[in-house]
């Protein structure tokens, strides 16, 4: 039996866009492609609520990440880390052999504007690394405040994962500043796993032309020569995901973003009152996800053998991250689920636990 996804990522996907990816293969170097690209692209940059340039990857969200890095860090990065996700960036640049700061934060709670401004009075630091959704933790940060504070450190470039975000949590890229947002296709846009986009800013462009040592694969500005130049990737692109892509940012406008937006409240709203009723929320009340919430697991129930019964049922939930294993478990409310979907699946709880 199918288990229906209440993981965060990858999510479920509608039958209409597993149809879209198996389409015919055309070429990656023919005009077809372009005009594909040139559909798809003007869409992308409407969810991401931006004009600046957007970068199509074939990898994972983590290739991104990997090219932020890899293309605006020039001198000295400063990674504020509260979760495995935030971490794993952190570890990205010390592995691609960058000069880091750290922004410590319990597990649990985000990071706010103050700490990172004060950080960057000392004037050492070029990139600023933020995770706008902790998927590990279920926290999420006030991106708006640290971008406008960012606004007084105009040389500064910001650089934000918002994997488990864009498409589910208001997220205003040119509004808010955020020079670099990195996503993944698998998540809230709730495509199969395999593709990644990021909207790169003007300012983080010209970063990456003093930056040396860029690679090849995840270079900013390789793939903005192929876009200026053929409206084309560098590489041979997972054609099928674009494709399907195109067809779901249809299905997201057509829905209205800021319906979208809500959508992801109101079922937040919804799973947040059945924990704290039945258990309690993990995370501070000041960063709760809008895309998923991290219970604590107060009544000791085994969480596997909770998701076990829910797999007989058609249904799959996620235990906590890491060291979190059974201490909590997760529960998204993500891409394309609704309130039924939501009520259905806690109704499945409440019996197999006796609630
Ligand atoms: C899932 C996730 C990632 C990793 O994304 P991949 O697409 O698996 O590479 C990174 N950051 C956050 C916040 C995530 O939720």
């Amino acid at each position: 039996m199918h288990k229906k996804l209440f993981i965060p990522g990858p999510t479920e996907v509608v039958p209409e866009i597993l149809e879209a990816m198996s389409v015919p293969m055309i070429g990656h170097r023919m005009k077809e492609f372009s005009q594909l690209m040139e559909e798809v692209v003007p869409k992308v940059q409407k969810l991401f609520r931006t004009r600046n340039f957007i970068v199509v990857s074939t990898s994972s969200g983590t290739g991104l990440m990997e090219a932020a890095v890899r293309s605006c860090v020039k001198k000295k990065a400063l990674h504020t880390v509260y979760g495995a996700f935030s971490k794993r960036w952190l570890d990205i640049s010390k592995r691609n052999g960058k000069e880091v700061d750290v922004l410590e934060i319990e597990w649990g709670k985000g990071v706010e504007a103050e700490q990172i401004e004060e950080r960057l009075k000392k004037g050492d630091i070029d990139t600023v690394f933020v995770t706008h959704n902790e998927t590990s933790t279920g926290v999420m940060v006030d991106l708006k405040s640290i971008g406008e504070m960012m606004k007084n450190f105009p040389d500064v470039v910001l650089c934000v994962d918002a994997v488990s975000s864009l498409g589910g949590a208001r997220l205003e890229t040119d509004e808010w500043g955020v020079d670099v947002v990195v996503t993944s296709t698998q998540k809230c846009i709730a495509l199969p796993p395999g593709l990644a986009l990021a909207s790169v800013s003007e300012k983080a462009l010209e970063r990456a032309k003093e930056v040396e040592n860029r690679g090849y694969y995840f270079d900013f500005l390789v793939f903005k020569k192929y876009w200026d130049e053929r409206r084309q990737t560098p590489t041979t692109p997972s054609i099928s995901h674009i494709y399907a892509l195109n067809r779901q940012l249809d299905r997201i406008l057509e829905e209205g973003i800021e319906n979208r937006w809500k959508r992801h409240e109101e079922m937040a709203e919804f799973v947040r009152a059945w924990a704290r009723e039945h258990f309690e929320l993990f995370p501070d009340e000041k960063y709760l996800s809008v895309t998923l919430t991290t219970v604590k697991n107060t009544r000791g129930i085994s969480v596997a053998d909770l998701n076990k019964e829910l797999a007989k049922r058609g249904a799959a939930i996620s235990n906590g991250y890491g060291t979190l294993k059974e201490k909590t478990f997760r529960i998204a409310h993500m891409g394309d689920l609704t309130m039924d979907d939501m009520r259905w699946l806690l109704n499945q709880i409440n019996e197999i636990l006796g609630l």
